[in-house]
């Protein structure tokens, strides 16, 4: 990446789902952009990791993009839940077939970005020492690309290898004949752990907290369904828009104490047949606001469990005690099946907790666990982190870490009060991570694009969030997670997988419809909410 003499129009962080489209978008709009990535190519989430089992949870046919009907015509996804390289595969079509590869410098990481009152210009500097000035700065970071770091003691003299789930190395790891210890039990771990467990000859599995995981049911896609999903996708695509996850499906309409018991329990055992995240939460309309209600399917799943995991004791160990759907529920394939097989041991890590690594062992509160393997799946710093990685600094030097030291504030999600021309794709305080994130991302990618045209068509160049507004969006947001469950359930929505983060719930849990009609009504009211000017005398 060469230093440009003229400042671009964008530049945008990341070149996962939300990088690349807002890429393409902007340069269909003809601004000048420029995407700065991290990684070595294109996919973000999908070029990271790359652990045995990695899929996605929300089915391939919604987690896609809907911008381009030859795109959606011409890709065959083969699977209901499709794996990490069909995924990539994907995103590098997608690359290559708008070549937006040449608008992107790779193995390039941001540090810093510094918004310059006179010149309305953000510079962002880089860990290459190259600095890129551009009108509008647009963060792709992603809600889970801030790698959660191990700080076990001694970790750093283990003399076998240990690996990151979420850095996992291009060529595979090969577990044979290999004594593995797995640390962390979310949605990475139960993915992986099956796949692990059939290389390894000995697999400790280390849980701090038990999660609910529901049957994927995978199965082969047929191309000629496909082709008809595809003819009405459309018409698919706006229910989704307006459903308060992301995809198709009518919202449940009753309570679960609007039926009998046996009732109950047959539409969640229906439920657990058809599988994914919605298997059982998504039956009933008060499982994420009545704990009675929540408490029903709680039980029907942890009695799942102890159907499938043939010793008792383990079975107990892996049945979770928190609300289901409060944390994020995860979708397996014979995750639970896993604990029935003799090479693998389960470790309560909560009672006795991992205290440290020796060169050949991890070590807990009463035993010592000698491996040749340790692999982390614990996750990341989410919805901040990425962001709060790089020095962001707004209007008169502000620092956005100091302005989210107490968590992250923003308008819709979007924009923050101080930080003018600054957008963020699935920011905090927007549906995001609750939601099918493929969705999400391009409602926020046409969303900004809209507004630079609308700039643009005004002879404006500055746009701003007000404080009123971000305060009335954060009130906002904090009184619809205050009618739920969630705020009262430990998770990484909270913060609260990261020492010393401030516990603040940060998604917006009204659903993507509700959420769409307020951005809608924002940007029809010629952003109201936002303080629009031209800056005299600014480069442009
Ligand atoms: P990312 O894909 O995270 O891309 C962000 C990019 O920004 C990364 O490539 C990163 O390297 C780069 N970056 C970050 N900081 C910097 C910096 N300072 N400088 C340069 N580059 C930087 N969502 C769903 O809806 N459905 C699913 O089934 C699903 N499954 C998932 C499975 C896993 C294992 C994980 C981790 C997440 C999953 N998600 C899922 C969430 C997923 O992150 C999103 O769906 C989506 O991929 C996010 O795209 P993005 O472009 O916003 O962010």
């Amino acid at each position: 990446m060469s230093q440009r003499a003229a400042p671009l129009d964008a530049v945008v962080v990341g070149a996962g789902f939300a990088g690349l489209y807002m890429l393409y978008r902007l340069r269909e709009l003809g601004l000048t952009t420029r995407v700065i990535e991290r990684g070595s190519d294109v996919g973000g989430t999908w070029f990271w990791n790359r652990y045995p089992g990695a899929r996605c949870d929300v089915e391939s046919i919604d987690y896609q993009y809907s911008f381009s009907p030859e795109l959606l015509a011409e890709w065959i996804w083969t699977e209901r839940y499709a794996t990490q390289p069909e995924i990539l595969r994907y995103l590098n079509h997608v690359a290559d077939r708008f070549d937006l590869r040449r608008d992107i410098a790779f193995s390039t990481e941001v540090t810093g970005a510094r918004y310059d009152d006179d010149a309305n210009l953000w510079t962002l500097t880089t860990d290459t020492g190259e600095r890129v000035t551009a009108r509008y700065c647009i963060m792709g970071v992603g809600n889970l690309s801030s790698v959660k770091r191990p700080d076990i003691p001694g970790l750093d003299e283990f003399r076998g290898r240990w690996f990151h789930t979420a850095e996992w190395p291009h060529g595979g790891v090969d577990f044979t004949g290999q004594r593995v210890a797995f640390v962390g039990t979310g949605s990475t771990g139960i993915q992986a752990l099956p796949q692990i467990a059939r290389e390894a000859e000995l697999l400790y599995v280390f849980q701090r907290t038990a999660n609910y995981s529901m049957p994927a049911v995978n199965r082969p896609l047929d191309p000629a369904e496909l082709r008809e999903v595809v003819a009405a996708y459309a018409e698919r695509r706006r229910a989704s828009e307006q459903s308060d996850p992301g995809v198709p499906g009518e919202p449940p309409t009753r309570s679960a104490f609007d039926v009998t018991d046996e009732e109950r329990r047959r539409i969640y055992e229906d439920g657990w047949a058809v599988g994914g995240i919605g298997s059982l939460s998504g039956q009933f309309n008060d499982v994420f606001t009545s704990p009675e209600a929540n408490f029903t399917a709680q039980e029907f799943a942890r009695n799942k469990i102890r159907a499938i995991v043939r010793d008792p004791a383990v079975a107990e160990l892996l049945c979770p005690q928190h609300f289901i759907g409060m944390r994020r529920t995860c979708v397996d394939i014979d995750y639970y099946e896993t604990y029935n097989r003799d090479n693998v041991q389960l470790v309560d890590a909560r009672r006795t907790p991992i205290t440290a690594i020796t060169p050949t062992a991890i070590v807990t509160a009463d035993a010592e666990y000698e491996v040749d393997v340790i692999v982390f799946a614990i996750g990341f710093d989410a919805m901040t982190g990425a962001l709060l990685d790089i020095d962001v600094r707004g209007a008169g030097g502000r620092s956005l870490r100091d302005k989210w030291a107490h968590g992250p504030r923003t308008f819709l999600g979007l924009a923050v009060d101080g930080f003018p021309n600054l957008f963020a794709i699935t920011g905090p305080g927007s549906p995001g991570v609750l939601s099918n994130m493929a969705l999400s991302i391009e409602q926020h990618v046409d969303w900004i694009a809209d507004c630079l045209v609308y700039l643009r068509a005004n002879g404006l160049d500055r746009i701003e969030a007000t404080p009123e507004a971000e305060d009335a969006w954060v009130r906002h947001v904090n009184e619809l997670a205050d009618e739920t469950l969630y705020t009262v359930s430990n998770s990484w929505y909270i913060g609260s997988n990261i020492e010393g983060k401030p516990r603040v719930f940060m998604p917006y849990v009204g659903g993507c419809g509700r959420y769409r009609g307020d951005c809608d009504a924002v940007a029809a009211a010629r952003y109201e909410g936002f303080t629009l000017t031209s800056v005299p005398g600014a480069a442009s």
